[in-house]
């Protein structure tokens, strides 16, 4: 196991010239694999499964910021809400209520994203544009019942796809969307982009891509 110093060196170079975050996605891959690009200067991480988060936090150094990227169930808000730094997979109220419930508990204020679906295939996990609404709506009219959670922005998986301008077009949306509540909502992270169309992303106004196969190889766990 190892990680590709050399692609991740030719990231840095070409995200700083767009100020874009990278949140290296160690899901699947050994913590020494994640110690190795923490000392290239590595801080931001992603991971999908809450168990393997909670187990690599306690081997790895107590100033990497651990982003939850997965699908979040409510019950297991608990086990991450101490330490998280950012959950980019909100999707529905009742999540957003957990993890201001479980960060109120742990004396914290807990960032995060609310995810839209903007991918055509059936499987991905979101929101579409009238529930999103609905939930900053929500938040708005309701600002006590969310005082341990801050909304910073929106996540978005573009679909699996050869076609350029497909992905393009989702991205795209998600970026109006993005703009469209930035102001009010006070907005300032967009996460879209992976391995394969981050640059796509990033042409589309991505502020953070997060990136697993390009840095560590191939996973040979599926994806969740
Ligand atoms: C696995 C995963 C990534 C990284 O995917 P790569 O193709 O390996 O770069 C990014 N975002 C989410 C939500 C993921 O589950």
């Amino acid at each position: 196991m190892a990680i590709n110093t050399e692609a991740y060196r030719e990231l840095i170079t070409q995200l700083e010239k767009t100020h874009t975050t990278l949140v290296a996605v160690s899901k699947t891959k050994p913590a020494e694999d994640i110690q190795q690009l923490y000392e290239l200067g590595q801080k931001d991480f992603g991971e999908n499964y809450v168990q393997e988060l909670v187990d690599k936090s306690a081997r790895l150094p107590g100033d990497v910021r651990w982003h939850f990227i997965g699908h979040l169930q409510s019950n297991k808000v608990k086990y991450i809400a101490p330490f998280v730094h950012l959950i980019h997979g909100v999707d529905s109220l009742k999540l957003l209520q957990e993890i201001n419930r479980r960060a109120a508990r742990n004396g914290r204020v807990i960032d995060v994203l609310l995810q839209v679906h903007i991918a055509e295939e059936e499987t991905k996990f979101g929101l579409d544009e009238q529930e999103l609404e609905a939930v900053l709506q929500d938040i708005r009219a309701n600002p006590d019942r969310f005082s341990a959670v801050r909304v910073k922005g929106l996540m978005g998986m573009a679909s699996f796809s050869d076609d350029r301008d497909k992905v393009r077009k989702e991205f795209r949306l998600l970026k109006q969307l993005f703009d469209r509540w930035k102001e009010q909502a006070h907005f300032s992270i967009l996460s879209m982009g992976m391995s394969a169309d981050y640059r796509l992303a990033v042409e589309e106004g991505s502020t953070l891509v997060r990136i697993g196969s390009l840095l560590f190889g191939e996973r040979n766990r599926p994806v969740q």
